[in-house]
Order: C-alpha cells, then sequence, then structure tokens
C-alpha cells in the first residue's frame, strides 16, 4: 500500500538570513486535513517556516512540496529554471491561503469590500458574483451584518474573522496561520478558534503558529516544537504533550500554560 501524498512536505530546509541560519536542516510532513501547530519560543523561526511554506521567503537550501509537487524556488535556482519556477509557484500559491498576527484590512473598504476585492481583481469576478461568493464567507464567519461595516467599526475579533473569510474567499486548499489571535483581547481570542475549530472539523489542512497550547492540544493533529531553528518534536499531541516531557519542552510549557 502507498502511503497518500502529504499537502505539505518540508524537506531539509534551512533559510538563512546574511550570515545567520535561523532555519537548521527542517524535514517535516503534514498530510491533508491536519491541523498541524508550529509551537516554540519567540525568535525560534516559526514565522520563517511559515513564510517558507507558504513561499513567501526562499528557502536557502531544501525544498518545499505542495501536494508532492517540487514547486517554489531556492536561492541556488537561476535564468529560466527560476522564471519557470516562479510562475508555477504563483500557481500553488493561489492554493494557499494566510492569515497573519496583524488584520491587514484595507481601512477605507467595508468589510465585504476586504473580502471580495480578490475575487474582482486576481479573479476577474463579475462584481455580483465577487460579492455574493465574499458574503457566503463573511456569513460563515458569523459576520453577515457586519458586511457594510469598515474595519475601523469593528472589534479585533471580527477584523481577523473578516480577514479569515478573505483567504477563505479564494478557496484554498491550505490555510496558514501566523498567531491569529496574538494581537488580540483574551475575550475577543475565543470567537477566532471557534471559526478555526469549525474550518478544522471540515478538514481543512491548516498550519497554525499558536502560543495558545489548549487549542493546540485540543485541535492539533501535529505538534511540531521548534527551539533556535530546529524541529525538535514532532507528533500528535498526545505524545507530545505527555509526561514527562524533554526538559526544554517542559520549560517553554511552563511559561505559558
Ligand atoms: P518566531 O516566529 O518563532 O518568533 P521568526 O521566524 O520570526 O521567529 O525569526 C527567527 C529568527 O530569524 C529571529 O532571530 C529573527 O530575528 C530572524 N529573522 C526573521 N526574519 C528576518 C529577516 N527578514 N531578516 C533578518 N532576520 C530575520
Ligand atoms: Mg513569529
Amino acid at each position: 500500500m502507498t502511503r497518500p501524498t502529504p499537502a505539505i512536505s518540508v524537506v531539509n530546509v534551512s533559510k538563512s538570513f546574511g550570515q545567520t541560519e535561523v532555519l537548521h536542516d527542517i524535514s517535516l510532513d503534514i498530510p491533508a486535513g491536519q491541523v498541524s501547530c508550529l509551537i516554540g519560543p519567540s525568535g525560534s523561526g516559526k514565522s520563517t517556516l511559515l513564510r517558507c511554506i507558504a513561499f513567501l521567503e526562499e528557502t536557502t537550501s531544501g525544498r518545499i512540496l505542495i501536494e508532492g509537487q517540487p514547486l517554489g524556488f531556492s536561492e541556488q535556482d537561476s535564468g529560466y529554471r527560476a522564471r519557470q519556477s516562479r510562475a508555477q509557484t504563483r500557481a500553488v500559491r493561489a492554493n494557499i491561503g494566510m492569515v497573519f498576527q496583524q488584520f491587514n484590512l484595507w481601512p477605507h473598504m467595508t468589510a465585504l469590500g476586504n473580502v471580495s476585492a480578490a475575487l474582482k481583481v486576481v479573479r476577474k469576478l463579475p462584481k455580483a458574483e465577487a460579492e455574493a461568493r465574499a458574503m457566503a464567507q463573511l456569513t460563515k464567519v458569523g459576520l453577515a451584518e457586519r458586511a457594510h461595516h469598515y474595519p475601523s467599526q469593528l472589534s479585533g475579533g471580527q477584523q481577523q474573522r473578516v480577514a479569515i473569510a478573505r483567504a477563505l474567499a479564494l478557496e484554498p486548499k491550505i490555510m496558514l496561520f501566523d498567531e491569529p489571535t496574538s494581537a488580540l483581547d483574551p475575550e475577543l481570542t475565543g470567537e477566532v478558534l471557534t471559526v478555526m475549530r469549525t474550518l478544522a472539523a471540515e478538514g481543512m489542512t491548516m498550519v497554525v503558529v499558536t502560543h495558545e497550547i489548549g487549542f493546540a492540544a485540543s485541535v492539533g493533529t501535529q505538534i511540531n516544537f521548534l527551539d533556535q531553528g530546529r524541529l525538535l518534536f514532532s507528533g500528535p499531541p498526545e505524545e507530545v504533550f505527555r509526561k514527562p516531557r524533554p526538559q526544554r519542552l517542559e520549560q517553554f510549557l511552563d511559561t505559558y500554560i
């Protein structure tokens, strides 16, 4: 029996900024439908790894495969090969949605405008169709009634849900989240985590950088612990959180639980 192709494969990825290597030879398979959580101290390389998976950052060596396709580019590529892989990369990127800590909504557009903009501009859908699709996504994140509000008229939690709806409107196969609740007051994190739980239950492949260890333990199906650019652990939550835990992980969890 052959194993199904992982949604995402990280293969011996290293990443340097200038002389400083911040990711050291990371390999990781994320099967389709998993909620893969990246945890670890600040500066351990979580965002950099996520940005490499999103092709927002070039790997210095190693490759990222999306559904088995060795796409993306590395700094060693040049000329025709680089141009070709860049074109393919754009196509693959279209399957990946990303949500950041800062919501990055356009302040001069309503919630509906924010969600429908890419459908009109990138997907070139007619206005009515773009807005109907956008409305369906706003309904999904519980914000149909706020569709005509501007970001300044929405709470942080609502703004982040608009950002999630905006990513979902492009019908990605994979959703990446980089600390989606870190900029929110504690009472507003729940509504965002609820939306993420729903997505997980629907089978969306998700990679989530989070300090919400409770979320990671309950919704995560794969927990990855990064420390100083190294992947020290990867496994199901019952394995990673089981006691006794290796000292470095124990110290980290001590500061967050
Ligand atoms: P985390 O998300 O786990 O807090 P990051 O991936 O943001 O960690 O950062 C990992 C390391 O890489 C840090 O030392 C950070 O200073 C460095 N780094 C991240 N982005 C850049 C960049 N664009 N240029 C230089 N150094 C960077
Ligand atoms: Mg980060």
